[in-house]
């Protein structure tokens, strides 16, 4: 006879049904049930090592599929066609990709791009009236963010932004605690995120590629998740940084900046984002009656984490399945996931981050 233990292990390695998770609204009930609803085809953009990860997890979807890819590297088309299944009419390059409008094989395109093309190759996604999941951070400022939820409303197709851990269930199992008033009221929130990056000269130390350091790589998660933690947005910023390798870490590309966070309630955050350690990975969230603590947090996982009132047990499923079947959820059924992850959410996170670097140049408070 199985135990719990052992059916939630097997869970986590199924690739036949996915116990699903709860939000709101029990989101995805636990199913064993073959599913038989429409499929969302997905064409990622971008084939790199978060693109292939995707690929990879949607292997298991029930509700999502990849149907098409766009990349400027023939030999990856062909690997990934082979490896896919994709036919040649659903490969596209950076030149021709707005022919996608003619394609019904595609329903949604995910841009996993460096940061600095996300919003031109959003809105030409939009422009060509398809679905449009973006990788985080969604652009390189809140100005650029705004520009993609416009051109995204004005071609009514739907803007996602890819913040996985919305769907985690761990996570979700906090949030709904803070929600039901099981910490009491909020009072502090901790977000650490950092890992020490390698090669000096890939995109992310490219200021023009990047749009910044590891703010925008690392530091965002701390940023999403002391909004979703604390269930508000915060009212002002100061920040400080550091750098001790001013050659790696060039003029706009931050090193490691310590942040604080103040939101209407009176709750504070204080958070670090940084290139210069590894295996920074930990939120910690106190209210009034209680705590979470979460270590790793928003790696890929498994997730840890307790809270007063004992571990967290929910199981580890692999986020990217978890997300796009989810989202695949959204976008057909509108069933949104327990904190949204819509394109305004993530103009919310490009405010803030905009915020953190003025307040690191001036040195003072900046509002929001
Ligand atoms: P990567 O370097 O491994 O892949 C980037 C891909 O973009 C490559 O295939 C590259 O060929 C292609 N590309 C197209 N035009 C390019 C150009 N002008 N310069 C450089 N590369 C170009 O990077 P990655 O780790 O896959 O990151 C891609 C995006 O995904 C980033 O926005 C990153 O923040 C995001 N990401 C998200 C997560 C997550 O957990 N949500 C994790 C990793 C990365």
């Amino acid at each position: 006879m199985g135990s719990r233990r052992d059916f939630l292990e097997k869970l986590t390695v199924s690739t036949i049904s996915l116990p699903i998770l709860y939000g709101p609204t029990q989101l995805f009930a636990a199913s064993e049930e073959p599913y038989d609803g429409p499929i969302l085809k997905v064409a990622i953009m971008g084939l790199g090592s978060y693109g292939r990860r995707v690929a990879e997890a949607m292997q298991s979807c029930k509700r999502a599929k990849l149907t098409g890819v766009i990349s400027g590297t023939p030999s990856k088309i062909v690997d990934w066609q082979a490896k896919y299944g994709i036919p040649e009419k659903n490969c596209y390059n950076y030149d021709n990709f707005d022919r996608i409008k003619d394609n019904p094989d595609i329903d949604v395109v995910y841009v996993i791009t460096p940061n600095g093309l996300h919003k031109d190759q959003t809105i030409r996604v939009a422009k060509a009236g398809k679905h449009v999941i973006c990788e985080k951070p969604m652009g390189i400022n809140a100005k650029e963010g705004q520009e993609m939820v416009d051109a995204c409303k004005a071609a009514n197709v739907k803007l996602l932004i890819g913040y996985r851990m919305h769907y985690e269930p761990k996570t979700v199992e906090v949030i709904r605690m803070r929600k039901t008033g099981e910490f009491g009221k909020p009072k502090f929130f901790q977000g650490l995120s950092g890992f020490t990056i390698g090669d000096p000269t890939q995109w992310r130390l490219n200021k023009e590629l990047a749009g910044g350091g590891a703010m925008m790589d690392i530091g965002i998660y701390s940023i999403n998740g002391s909004r979703y933690m604390l269930g508000e947005e915060p009212i002002w910023v100061t920040a400080q940084e550091t750098k001790t390798d001013p050659v790696k870490f060039k003029e706009g590309v931050d090193e490691t900046i310590q942040f604080q966070m103040g939101f209407p309630s009176g709750a504070v955050a204080s958070c670090l984002s940084t290139y210069a350690m590894s295996h920074l990975d930990r939120f910690f969230l106190n209210g009034e009656d209680g705590y979470a603590e979460m270590q790793p947090s928003s790696g890929y996982g498994p997730i840890k984490g307790r809270t007063h009132k004992g571990e967290l047990t929910q199981p580890h499923i692999t986020h990217q399945t978890l997300q796009m079947d989810g989202m695949a959820q959204l976008i057909f059924e509108g069933v949104e996931p327990i904190v949204p992850l819509d394109g305004e959410e993530g103009v919310k996170d490009m405010k803030i981050i905009d915020a953190i670097y003025l307040a690191v140049k001036t040195g003072k408070r900046v509002d929001l």
